[in-house]
C-alpha cells in the first residue's frame, strides 16, 4: 500500500527528501509558501500547492490530518518550523519529521513533540568524519 507524505518547505533539504518519495513510488504533498518552489515539484510531487504552514486552517483545509508522516524542512525561520510543529502536534499528526537549524531549535522541538529531528549539516559532516577515518584505516 502507497504511504502518504507531507514535506513542509521545499527548500535543499525538503526538496530532495520530496524527490525521492516520489521517486520511491510514495504519494507526497509538497508544500512551500513559494510559488516558484511549488511550480518546481508540480511535476515531481503527487500534489503541490502553496500554503503558509503556521496557519492551521490552511494545513486543515488540505487534509493533513490524513497524511501518515510529515516532513518539516523550513530551515531559517526557526519561528515558522516551531509553530509549524506545535499546529501538527495539534492536529495529532503520528510521525513528525524535522529539521533542526541549531541545537536550541532541537531541543525546543523534541520538547513540543517532534518523533524525529534531524540536522542534515551536523549529521553529515559527522558520517563523513567516520568515513574518511574508515578509508583511512583501509588505506593503510
Ligand atoms: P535548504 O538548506 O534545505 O535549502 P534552508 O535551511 O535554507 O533550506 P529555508 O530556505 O529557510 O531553508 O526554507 C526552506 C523552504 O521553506 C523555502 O522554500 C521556504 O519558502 C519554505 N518556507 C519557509 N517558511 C514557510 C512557511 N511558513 N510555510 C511554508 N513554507 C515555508
Amino acid at each position: 500500500m502507497k504511504r502518504e507524505f507531507a514535506v513542509i518547505g521545499l527548500g535543499r533539504f525538503g526538496g530532495s527528501i520530496c524527490q525521492e518519495l516520489s521517486r520511491e513510488g510514495m504519494e507526497v504533498l509538497a508544500i512551500d509558501n513559494d510559488e516558484d518552489k511549488v511550480n518546481e515539484f508540480k511535476n515531481i510531487a503527487s500534489h503541490a500547492v502553496i500554503a503558509d504552514s503556521t496557519d492551521e486552517a490552511s494545513l486543515k483545509e488540505l487534509g493533513i490530518k490524513n497524511i501518515d508522516h510529515v516532513i518539516v524542512a523550513i530551515g531559517d525561520n526557526i519561528q515558522a518550523s516551531i509553530l509549524t510543529t506545535v499546529i501538527l502536534t495539534d492536529l495529532g499528526i503520528k510521525k513528525i519529521t524535522v529539521k533542526a537549524q541549531n541545537d536550541y531549535h532541537e531541543k525546543i522541538l523534541n520538547r513540543i513533540g517532534a518523533n524525529t529531528v534531524v540536522h542534515p549539516e551536523r549529521d553529515m559532516g559527522k558520517r563523513i568524519a567516520h568515513s574518511i577515518i574508515s578509508n583511512n584505516i583501509l588505506d593503510y
